[in-house]
């Protein structure tokens, strides 16, 4: 007899978010400020120094706010916390729904969860808003002034973590990617484009390989993109338009993008700018927000008091915009940049032999505080003036459900062997109203009219159509099923195969 089946040795107790009811929106056009109270985590490494600096200068501005402080991460992982996040963590954020967050060490190993992927995910924090500007000459890099935001979509696409081993030698992750979601996203990028006076908001894709997935981000743009015709709106494949953040990345404005893309596209950016220390990134959702430095909990430099706060405190003065105190976050804001103008720097940027001065962290912090009331006279801000909180119920659109009509399955099967042996068989599964249309090995028709080139794993699509668009139903597709199994085959999943509308929703085979 097989022993059990073992899906986790020694599970952890976990920590979700209490089932309570929902948060009122934390942001609205009309009443402001709305956030008295803030959920702080100072984090890990350098989390509890560059917290400590970036609250000394929101409050010595003349911000106005109360601090829930919060542990989350390292300590809440060694209580057995799986998750990372206490139960009074979850409760601090449902009375606040505004938290500054320290960076979170993950630690290596399976059974813990990322706190960040948590977070964003139990609350709904779907636009994560990652600005990276250059500041020469007083940061070092290669490029001229830039200044771009990523809006990156923050909860779908591969994220979803759906993963599962199908066969021996196949491993699948689901993409998914929504239409409210994409939708929520772009039209949010858009209102921050409006909302920041910028020109521009270019989508990044690769719709011309995933046309469903990537196809319906990129689609939802174009129809939102009408909403919107005082902007420029322009599709980039994402490849390309990687490389050209890279290469020129002042050549953009807004980028609104997937997930996946987006992690790697701000990534790209910040480091372009000169200094990971100085990006600070929001994660908004239509309850909560989060803000946070892009860069993580710096274990190399920890306790030395050397880290940059910068990445932070910008965080902070996104969080001030968010609860409705502009004038402050731009007090800041003018503060912060004259003092990199004048060359009061910390290690990661400064560089010796210019007229810098190198300082430490609670330096730094003090001597942006010293700085408060003034304004720079080189850099630059794009934004000019206080911002008001952005209303974020303009942003869902409700829009009728399609007509859904089925036509078929693809039938997913483990095994080993050559195609046509596998089509001769299989095709006797088939009836006239439902016969099998053809047989793909990793997305590449194998059969009928294979190649023999093709690499064939234990991993088959085989797909049963009805011809001429007929439809069929779901008894149809479960005595199928049946018939496959009297074959001796080991089906492990299937797909139905609709039309909306009568627009064909899925994929035809590469080589079809
Ligand atoms: P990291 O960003 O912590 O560090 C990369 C390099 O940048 C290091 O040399 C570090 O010293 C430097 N650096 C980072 N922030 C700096 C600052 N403010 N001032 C000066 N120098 C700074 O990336 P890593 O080493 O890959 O990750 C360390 C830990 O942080 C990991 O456990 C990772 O999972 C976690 N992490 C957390 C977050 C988050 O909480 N949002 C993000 C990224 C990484």
């Amino acid at each position: 007899m097989k022993p059990p089946l073992m899906l986790q040795t020694a599970p952890l107790p976990t920590s979700q978010p209490p089932a309570l009811a929902p948060l009122p929106p934390t942001t609205s056009s009309t009443s402001r400020p709305v956030a008295t109270s803030i959920t702080v985590a100072p984090g890990d490494g350098i989390g509890p120094e560059i917290t400590e600096a970036t609250l000394r200068v929101l409050r010595a501005a003349g911000a106005t706010f109360d601090v829930e402080q919060v542990s989350l991460g390292k300590a809440v992982y060694a209580q057995g916390i799986s998750s990372g996040v206490p139960a009074e963590a979850w409760e601090s954020l449902r009375r606040t729904g505004v938290l500054l967050k320290g960076p979170i060490t993950t630690p290596q190993g399976g059974g813990y969860k990322s706190v960040n992927v948590t977070l964003r995910k139990s609350l709904g924090l779907f636009a994560n808003v990652r600005p990276c500007v250059s500041y020469p000459p007083y940061v070092e890099t290669r490029h001229p002034a830039f200044d771009l935001i990523v809006v990156r979509e923050n909860e779908e696409d591969v994220y979803g973590g759906i993963e599962h081993r199908q066969t021996n030698q196949v491993t699948q992750c689901l993409k998914l990617i929504t239409r409210p979601g994409s939708e929520r996203l772009i039209r949010y990028a858009f209102e921050l484009a409006r909302r920041e006076g910028r020109q521009r908001v270019t989508c990044m894709t690769k719709d011309n390989i995933l046309k469903h997935t990537d196809g319906l981000f990129h689609q939802v743009f174009e129809e939102v993109a009408r909403d919107y015709p005082d902007l420029v709106a322009d599709h980039m494949i994402v490849d390309i338009g990687a490389a050209r953040v890279a290469a020129q990345p002042g050549s953009f404005d807004v980028i609104v993008t997937p997930n996946l893309y987006g992690d790697i596209i701000s990534d790209i950016a910040a480091e372009v700018a000169g200094s990971v220390g100085m990006a600070p990134s929001s994660n908004m959702g239509l309850t909560c927000a989060m803000f946070e430095a892009v860069h993580g909990s710096a274990p190399d430099i920890a306790g030395r008091g050397i880290a940059n706060p910068s990445g932070l405190l910008l965080a902070g003065v996104q969080l001030l915009e968010h609860i409705g105190q502009g004038e402050v976050a731009h007090r800041i804001r003018e503060a912060w940049l004259t003092t990199i103008e004048r060359g009061l720097h910390t290690a990661d940027v400064f560089t010796p032999g210019r007229s810098a001065q190198l300082l430490s962290t609670q330096e730094f912090a003090d001597a942006v505080i010293a700085n408060l009331g003034e304004r720079p006279e080189r850099l630059v801000s794009t934004r000019r003036a206080p911002l008001e909180p952005m209303d974020l119920s303009r942003l869902e659109r409700p829009r009728p459900p399609a007509t859904k009509t089925l036509h078929g399955v693809d039938v997913f099967l483990d095994w080993t062997g050559a195609p046509e042996q596998l089509g001769a068989r299989l095709a006797r599964a088939g009836t006239p109203l439902l016969p099998l249309q053809m047989i793909t090995n990793r997305g590449v028709q194998v059969w009928p009219q294979g190649r023999p080139e093709t690499l064939c794993v234990d991993h088959w699509r085989c797909r049963f159509l009805a011809p001429e668009g007929g439809e069929v139903d779901h008894a149809l597709i479960l005595q199928l099923l049946q018939r496959v199994l009297d074959l001796g085959y080991d089906f492990i999943k299937t797909e139905h195969l609709c039309a909306f509308d009568g627009t064909r929703g899925f994929s035809m085979g590469q080589g079809q």
